[in-house]
């Protein structure tokens, strides 16, 4: 599995981090991620962060990975062969801005696309 930073982005693929960066704009929370998946050129699953109510006063935070997740399967079911062929852009950006900060998928998010076929994922860093 490969995890990289986006700075190892060539720049036709910055397109799909800035689609990510508008889908966390979406996002309530303080620390807003976003996430999308392409297969070739096209988008076909995204999500942003938000909380969800766990009941006793519980916030858990949904990561916008896990929503993507939920788009893959809805699209692809278990067709294994089509999700290794999709890769996975994560990006956090700063409150009411667009700027990049650091967003390295959670260790559960990570196993769970890699348990899913994912085979690379890009997340931001700080935008220089
Ligand atoms: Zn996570």
């Amino acid at each position: 599995m490969l995890t990289r930073l986006v700075t190892h982005l060539m720049n036709r693929e910055k397109q799909y981090l800035d689609e990510a960066a508008k889908i966390a704009m979406k996002s309530s929370m303080r620390h807003k991620h976003g996430c999308v998946a392409r297969y070739g050129k096209s988008v076909v699953a995204s999500g942003y962060n938000h909380e969800r109510n766990a009941g006793l006063n519980e916030v858990w935070s949904l990561h916008a990975e896990a929503e993507v997740l939920k788009g893959l399967r809805r699209v692809y079911k278990d067709d294994k062969q089509k999700i290794q062929k999709c890769k996975v852009y994560v990006v956090r950006i700063s409150n009411d801005t667009d700027i990049y900060k650091m967003s390295k998928p959670c260790e559960i998010c990570k196993r769970r696309l890699e348990e899913m076929g994912i085979r690379e994922i890009y997340y931001s860093d700080i935008r220089p």
